[in-house]
């Protein structure tokens, strides 16, 4: 969903502000149709292997964060499972590809995302040992490369994901001690 349309899409009369449900929704007072407005769903895979301990980045080259590492992800088709999108976006981003039935879930993130709306990504996590076929960067990926923990601190990174793919990385290595008794990064 992008931002909220200012004109109702059914009868085109101008829309007004209307509280619904404890929020402020913009609402028509010919028809009385509701905006309801959501995030846009994406999926994503992070590849993880465990000598060394690492987790397959792929560096954006399309908005948002044009250049910062991120997983290899995008925007489910209207009628896709989250899990086929999420194989689906490794294979056509890293080259990889994986049975949707050898992913798990891992994390959510909501981020910010062009026109005044959201994208809620769905992150899911494999073993290298579950994925086949040639690395390359493909659409939307200007490289792709491994990372281990340490080199994530001194990468430009999507804001906000550090912190996954650490968890990423920890699901084949087990928790980092140079974390122990920290705050969550
Ligand atoms: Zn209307």
């Amino acid at each position: 969903m992008t931002s909220a349309p200012a004109y109702c899409p059914h009868c085109g009369t101008v829309l007004v502000e209307r509280q619904r449900e404890g929020r402020s929704r913009r609402f028509c007072p010919e028809c009385e149709w509701v905006v309801y407005r959501n995030p846009d769903p994406a999926a994503g895979v992070l590849v993880v292997r465990d000598d060394p301990p690492s987790v397959l980045l792929v560096k954006r080259s399309s908005p948002p964060a044009t250049g910062a590492w991120s997983l290899p992800a995008g925007y489910l088709e209207w009628d896709e499972p989250a899990p086929q999108g999420a194989v689906r976006e490794l294979r056509e981003e890293t080259g990889l590809s994986v049975d949707a039935e050898d992913i798990s879930l891992l994390a959510t993130r909501l981020r910010p995302g062009a026109n005044g709306g959201y994208t809620l990504v769905v992150v899911y996590v494999t073993s290298a040992d579950a994925v086949s076929g040639t690395l390359a960067a493909g659409s939307d990926a200007a490289a792709v490369r491994y990372f281990e923990s340490t080199e994530l601190e001194s990468t430009t990174l999507e804001p906000d994901y550090r912190a996954v793919f650490e968890e990423a990385i920890e699901t084949v290595a087990g928790p980092d001690d140079q974390g122990a008794g920290g705050s969550p990064s």
